[in-house]
């Protein structure tokens, strides 16, 4: 376990461990703008760049922690938003916290609920320099969030990383409500800075700004400033153009500095995190994997395979031949199929795992690519083989 030497107003940018100060983020290896590093977090280490699954509700839907560990998960996600409304944060710590309360123990992030909050319009009720009021999705109730408080609920689930409360806008809005919102994201930083945190948790500020270059070079310059343990970039992937967005990310990406984790809040298809690792990006995260399942999905590296089609009913092949997830590992395409069209959980569960090893595979050979110097060449290949039509084509 790692001691924090950081005080609660200054960034935690370095760990005593085992007597030795160590950085809680180093590059070890950079090709192009990607990097390779290491994030040190009060729960070990994770090496970046870094696929986070989603445990939005403290659990990724249908999936064990000791089956996400094997499946080579390093950081999981929680929501500060969702745990709050359920079953409440006092409760989880009054039973040791989040990693206890669900039988985690890597490193966790939380986000803060301003995705949650800001982008479910239809339960926004009020939105001032103070903090934000909007209705709970679970019973209607009037809730309010300040960064005083989600600091709190932060510090009472114990994550190792806790986000800012920010205001994620969908795409298209006018740029002076954008710009309203950087400012008040600038404020609310400002603020969550100056509070108490868990021990050893690091605090990562939230670029806004859209599609903007102006805004965002703001919004990053402002938070820069204030000196967080690492930067997010927000308010992208939220309805744009696909290739606008990676446009903006590019640039949102290079206005942060280079000695600190990146993270793109809500990517992970594939080809998407494919691109912004080889913008600079460290860490992202997305429900992809277990929504795609839910759908009769997989992600393989010959396109996407959906189960449903009847061309599966006799496969006796694995989903992919070199995956080595349970459900590549000791099934064929045939029962997976058969698991789907009866909604069995195990189709489910067994296509989570797979999708969730995909994801993470690819991450680490995108990791491996830049620590050789090679990822033009790897992502080319990736892309091209990510985009043929596979099993898929008639
Ligand atoms: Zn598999």
């Amino acid at each position: 376990m790692l001691a924090s030497t950081g005080s609660a107003t200054s960034p935690n940018d370095r760990f005593t461990w085992h007597g030795a100060e160590v950085e809680t983020f180093s590059v070890i290896a950079r090709d192009g703008a990607a990097r390779a590093g290491i994030l040190r977090t009060a729960h070990g280490e994770v090496r970046t760049p870094v696929f986070m699954p989603v445990g939005t509700k403290a659990t990724v839907k249908s999936v064990d922690p000791e089956e996400l560990r094997a499946v080579g998960a390093q950081l999981v996600l929680g929501n500060a938003y969702h745990l709050h409304l359920r079953p409440g944060d006092e409760l989880i710590a009054g039973l040791g916290g989040l990693h206890a309360f669900m039988g985690w123990n890597g490193p966790i992030l939380t986000d803060s609920g301003g995705f949650q909050v800001f982008s479910l319009r239809d339960t926004l009720l009020e939105s001032d320099d103070e903090g934000v009021t909007f209705r709970s999705v679970y019973d209607g109730r009037s809730e309010r969030f300040t960064p005083e408080l989600v600091a709190e609920i932060q510090t009472r689930l114990g994550s190792d990383i806790a986000m800012c409360l920010d205001i994620c806008l969908p795409a298209g809005v006018a740029s002076a409500e954008l710009e309203d919102a950087v400012r008040r994201t600038t404020l609310w930083a400002e603020r969550q800075r100056q509070l108490p945190r868990a021990p050893g948790q690091l605090r990562f500020a939230i670029s806004q700004g859209g599609l903007d270059d102006e805004l965002r070079r703001r919004s990053s310059e402002e938070l820069t400033r204030l000196d967080f343990d690492g930067y997010a970039i927000g308010g992208l992937s939220v309805g744009e153009e696909r290739a606008q967005m990676f446009e903006a990310a590019a640039r949102a990406a290079s206005y942060l500095p280079e000695a600190k984790p990146r993270y793109f809040m809500g990517i992970g298809d594939p080809e998407g995190i494919v691109e912004v690792i080889s913008q600079g990006v460290d860490m992202f995260d997305c429900v992809l994997p277990t929504r795609t399942a839910r759908t009769g999905s997989a992600l393989t590296w010959a396109g996407r395979i959906n189960l449903r089609n009847a061309r599966f009913a006799r496969d006796s092949a694995p989903l992919d031949p070199d995956c080595g997830c349970p459900a590549c590992m000791r099934f064929s395409r045939a029962y997976l199929r058969h698991l789907v069209n009866q909604q069995e959980i195990l189709g489910l569960r067994l296509l989570s795992l797979h999708n969730l090893r995909f994801l993470i595979d690819l991450v680490a050979s995108a990791r491996a690519a830049v620590e050789r110097g090679g990822l033009l060449a790897w992502k080319e290949d990736a892309l091209s083989r990510l985009s043929s039509a596979g099993p898929e084509a008639p």
